[in-house]
C-alpha cells in the first residue's frame, strides 16, 4: 500500500490564508503522529490577490500541481473589488470543477445534540445527512452565456446521462459506505421537479435505473420545495440528498443555516479522479486580517479529505484520522467554549484552532 500523499494547497483570498493556516498545521501533526501515512503539501498560487499582484488569476503550473496531487483542499477565494475586464469574479475553484470532471459537490449537515441550531430540536435529535450537489451542468451550464434581449432572457438546463450515471451511482455508495459505517441509514432521495419539468423527469429516470443496482438501500424522490420544508421540519430523517446543481446551490445554504452558519459547513467536490475540499463559505472580505475567521469549516473539509483519501486508497488510518478529526472539530462546537464571533463566542481563530489541537486524541 501506498502511504505518502501529495496534496496540493490553494491558501485563497481575504480570510481564506488565515483559516489554511492552522488546519495544514493540524493535518502536519496528525501525519507526524500516525504511522500509517503522511502527507507532503505543495502550494499552488492562484485567485484574486494573486491576480492583482500578477495579472494571472490562475496559472497553467498550478492546475498541474493540482492535477498531479492526490488531493486538493482549497480555501476561500476570490474579491469582490478584484475582477476581470469585463466584471466578473475570479474563481478558481469553479476553472477546477470544470476542469477536472468534478461533478459531485459533497455537502455534509450535521448538528449533534447540545449544537445551537435555529430548529427547536426534540430531545436528542440529531441531524446526519449529506446533500450531494451536481455541480458541472443543470442551470449553471448556460453560465455567463445566456441570451438577454430587451423584452426577455433565456438560460438553459442541460441535464446529461452520462453525467447523471456518475452522480447517481455516487451517491449509492456513498449512502453504502454511511450505512456500513453505521451513519446512515441507508436511504438516498432524488431530489427534483419531475412534476413540471421534463428534464427533472429524466433525471428521476436514470435515479430510478441506478436504484435498481442497490436493493439492499431504500431509494425515494421529493420535489425541491418540499425537500425545503422537511429539511426544517424533520431533517433528522434524510441521509443522502442527491440533486441538480441550482436546487443543490440554494438547498446547501438552508443546510449550514440549521449547523448554525457558514462557518461549520465544509464541502468536497469530487469527480472520478480527482476531489476539492473546501468550505462552503467565501472569503468574508469584511473580516479578513482580524484574526477572528471560524477556521472550523475549513478544518472539517480537511477532515473530508482524510476521509475520502482512506476510502480511495484502502487505508485505514487516513480514515480514521478524518473522523477523529471531524469528531473533535464537532465536540469543540457542541462544548461552546471556543467559538468565533459568528457563532456567538469571543475565540480568535487561533484559539478556537487550538482547542480542535488540543482536543485530538492522542
Ligand atoms: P461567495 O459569494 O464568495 O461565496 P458570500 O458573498 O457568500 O461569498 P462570504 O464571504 O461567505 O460571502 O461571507 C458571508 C458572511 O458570512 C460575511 O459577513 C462573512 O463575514 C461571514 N463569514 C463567512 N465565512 C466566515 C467564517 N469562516 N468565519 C466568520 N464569518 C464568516
Amino acid at each position: 500500500m501506498n502511504k505518502g500523499y501529495e496534496v496540493a494547497v490553494f491558501h485563497g483570498d481575504g480570510i481564506g490564508p488565515e483559516i489554511m493556516a492552522p488546519t495544514l498545521e493540524i493535518l502536519r501533526s496528525l501525519s507526524e503522529r500516525n504511522a500509517g501515512y503522511s502527507l507532503t503539501f505543495t502550494d499552488a498560487p492562484a485567485g484574486a490577490a494573486h491576480y492583482a499582484a500578477t495579472g494571472e488569476s490562475f496559472p497553467t503550473t498550478s492546475l498541474d500541481i493540482a492535477r498531479g496531487a492526490d488531493a486538493i483542499l482549497l480555501s476561500a477565494m476570490g474579491l469582490p473589488d478584484v475582477r476581470y475586464p469585463d466584471g466578473t469574479e475570479i474563481s478558481p475553484q469553479i476553472d477546477l470543477r470544470k476542469q477536472l470532471g468534478l461533478f459531485a459537490g459533497v455537502r455534509p449537515v450535521k448538528v449533534r445534540p447540545g449544537q445551537a441550531t435555529p430548529l427547536a430540536l426534540p430531545d436528542e435529535r440529531e441531524i446526519d445527512f449529506v446533500l450531494i450537489r451536481e455541480s458541472t451542468e443543470g442551470l449553471f451550464y448556460s453560465q455567463g452565456t445566456g441570451e438577454v434581449s430587451e423584452y426577455e432572457a433565456r438560460e438553459t438546463l442541460l441535464i446529461t446521462r452520462d453525467v447523471s450515471e456518475k452522480l447517481f451511482r455516487f451517491a449509492f455508495q456513498l449512502a453504502q459506505n454511511r450505512k456500513t459505517s453505521g451513519r446512515g441509514h441507508g436511504r438516498v432521495t432524488c431530489v427534483d421537479k419531475a412534476n413540471v419539468f421534463r428534464a427533472f423527469a429524466f433525471f428521476r429516470s436514470i435515479f430510478d435505473a441506478e436504484a435498481a443496482q442497490h436493493p439492499h438501500l431504500t431509494a425515494d424522490h421529493a420535489y425541491v420545495d418540499a425537500t425545503a420544508l422537511w429539511m426544517v421540519q424533520k431533517p433528522w430523517e434524510f441521509d443522502v440528498l442527491v440533486t441538480e446543481n441550482m436546487f443543490g446551490d440554494i438547498l446547501s445554504d438552508l443546510g449550514a443555516g440549521l449547523m448554525g452558519g457558514l462557518g461549520l459547513a465544509p464541502s468536497a467536490d469530487i469527480g472520478l479522479d480527482h476531489a476539492v475540499f473546501q468550505p462552503c463559505h467565501g472569503s468574508a472580505p469584511d473580516i479578513a486580517g482580524q484574526g477572528t475567521a471560524n477556521p472550523f469549516a475549513m478544518i472539517l473539509s480537511a477532515a473530508m479529505m482524510l476521509e475520502w483519501l482512506g476510502v480511495t486508497h484502502d487505508n485505514p488510518a487516513l480514515s480514521s484520522d478524518g473522523e477523529r478529526l471531524r469528531e473533535t472539530v464537532e465536540t469543540v462546537t457542541a462544548d461552546g467554549h471556543n467559538l468565533t464571533r459568528d457563532l456567538g463566542g469571543t475565540a480568535r481563530t487561533q484559539e478556537a484552532a487550538k482547542a480542535v489541537m488540543d482536543a485530538l486524541p492522542a
